[in-house]
């Protein structure tokens, strides 16, 4: 046994854990990143990438069966399956190694949902108290874009001008003009012009890879509080307990390396960033922060409920125009919040003609047919639903399968309620009515997925009965250990996490570590 001693020690080092990092060492803090997966090199990345799109492999290949294995039992209680293999990555810069970097904040009526519409919950804090931290965090990872006539009040103007539409989402401003729905276009933490020492985009369109580097990914952060000189990683390293002594206070993390050395980490703050499957595994593993019962409950994602059709005279440019980026968030806000969760659409026009070939119908030249005739004439409206905070969502150590540790691996088992239900139909309805005035035919619903933005599990609340963590994301009844990343959020919204994500850990930051 191993023991090593720091100011700080940081268990996960995708982008919550590296923002802690990054600003721990700016205030002199010796600091420690334990992380489960391995490094990635940014010279590898065509290689990658063409690994998955010619071969269809994985391009992060983080998942290995007996260290990460989960069971899922969602297809029993919401009928599909959750693929956490696909939705979190696990290495040194964590899931934004191949997040697509829409980066947008929350509104203001999400921290008030309970409040303002009767659903929900209310944040311990208002959207005000945040906003300062969702400028930093604009500037940390470098977000392009414009503010938008819906969107929430901001202190500071993009570090970066926004991306303009492409030719494809050109169609739809006619359409939405006539029936008086307004556009925007999102945000993302993609340079559109040379930025933090990245090249800007060249609108490869792959950027669950990013060969250019011109999309954020957290290892920046990591390599960035490493270059200090104060930050220790060690990677491929799994933390497995957190030990507190009689006073309540954590004294150690109890780590393995994957080439099975164990390790004993002190320090004297530590900070859980695993995500919120694994900071609340961590936590029930370790016996900690449950006695409201709430670890591991409310666990969502963003259901996205979808709509397609096709445009038979027009051909768009599928996969050719970089990302996409035209959204509305007309059905956001507003009284069928009292109903229903938030509402904010997406606009896309990718979908290959061949994956739609599952069941083998075609085959050789008419195969080849379809392919040319489909190719470029679908379009689709894509939904971003609010899943509503639900303690039977959740995720549990299963009884009896145990990862290489002999440690119980995650049980996630997804629930929808009535009030989730209703959302993803009007999600539908809206999509279906968007693309019958647009003039496409053969307007169908798809099947749901997911925006693979899991939130949840350890809520923030301040009194003690109803949340895992206080406002200031500390573990109720634990003086030195916090949380970051979605684990924590009380309510989801229907916007991406990750800028939301990176605002809690830099506030986390000033309350841990003070003023730079
Ligand atoms: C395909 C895809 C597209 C996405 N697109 C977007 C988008 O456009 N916009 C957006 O906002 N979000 C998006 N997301 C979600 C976004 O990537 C995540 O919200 C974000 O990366 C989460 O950051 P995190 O630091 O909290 O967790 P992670 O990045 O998952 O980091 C947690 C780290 O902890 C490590 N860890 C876990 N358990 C242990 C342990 N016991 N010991 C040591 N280490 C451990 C893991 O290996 C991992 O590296 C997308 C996700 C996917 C998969
Ligand atoms: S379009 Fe290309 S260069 Fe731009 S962020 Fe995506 S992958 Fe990177």
């Amino acid at each position: 046994m191993t023991t090593r001693t720091y100011d700080v020690c940081i268990i996960g080092a995708g982008v919550a854990g590296a923002l802690v990092a990054a600003e721990a060492v700016r205030r002199g803090r010796t600091v420690v990143m334990i992380e489960a997966g391995r490094r990635f090199d940014i010279r590898d990345r065509y290689a990658q990438l063409r690994h998955f799109q010619n071969l269809g492999g994985d391009p992060w290949p983080w998942y290995h069966e007996g260290r990460d294995g989960f069971v899922d039992s969602s297809y029993e209680s919401i009928g599909f399956q959750y693929h956490l293999e696909h939705n979190r990555m696990k290495g040194v810069g964590g899931t934004t190694l191949h997040w697509e970097g829409r980066a947008r904040r929350l509104m203001p009526s999400d921290f008030r949902t309970r409040s303002t519409y009767g659903l929900g919950m209310d944040w311990p804090f208002g959207y005000e108290e945040l906003e300062p931290f969702y400028s930093q965090a604009e500037w940390e990872l470098g977000v392009a874009g414009e503010p938008g006539d819906l969107d929430p009040p901001r202190s500071r103007p993009f570090p970066m001008p926004g991306f303009p539409i492409s030719v494809d989402e050109a169609h739809w401003a006619p359409v939405a003009e006539r029936l008086g729905v307004p556009l925007c276009i999102s945000a993302f933490a993609i340079n559109s012009q040379p930025y933090a020492g990245r090249g800007e985009c060249a609108a490869i369109g792959a950027c669950q890879i990013c060969p250019s580097g011109a999309r954020y990914s957290a290892d920046h952060h990591v390599a960035k509080a490493e270059a200090s000189g104060l930050c220790t990683l060690l990677s491929e390293t799994v933390a497995r307990r957190i030990k507190v002594d009689r006073s309540g206070r954590v004294r150690h993390v109890q780590a393995t390396t994957m080439g099975g050395a164990d390790l004993e980490i002190r320090a004297e703050t530590f900070v859980l960033s695993a995500h919120s499957i694994e900071s609340a595994r961590l936590l029930l593993l370790s016996g900690l922060g449950n006695q409201s019962g709430q670890v591991g409950r409310n666990l969502s994602d963003h259901v996205y409920a979808g709509t397609g059709g096709y445009a038979r005279d027009r051909r768009f440019y599928p996969y050719r125009v970089g990302y996409e980026k035209l959204e509305s968030l007309f059905w956001y806000d507003g009284e069928e919040r009292r109903e229903r969760g938030a509402i904010k659409l997406e606009f896309t026009f990718e979908i290959d003609p061949l994956q739609e070939l599952k069941d083998g119908r075609l085959w050789g030249t008419a195969m080849a047919l379809h392919d040319r005739e489909s190719f470029g004439h679908w379009l689709g409206v894509a939904a971003e639903t609010e899943w509503q905070p639900n303690p039977d969502s959740r995720v549990t150590l299963h009884g009896t399968r145990k990862d290489m540790f002999g440690d119980p691996v995650p049980h996630v088992r997804l629930a929808f309620s009535q009030t989730d239900l209703r959302t993803q139909a009007r999600a539908r309805q809206i999509g279906t009515w968007l693309l019958n005035e647009f003039g496409a035919q053969d307007v169908h619903p798809l099947t749901n997925w997911f925006g693979s933005h899991q939130m949840g599990t350890c809520r923030m609340a301040d009194d003690p009965a109803r949340g895992v963590v206080d406002r200031d994301c500390r573990v109720h009844g634990i003086e030195n250990l916090h949380l970051a990343g979605a684990s924590v959020f009380p309510t989801s919204g229907a916007v991406q996490p990750t800028l939301t994500i990176a605002a809690l850990s830099l506030r986390l930051a000033l309350h841990l570590f003070g003023p730079a």
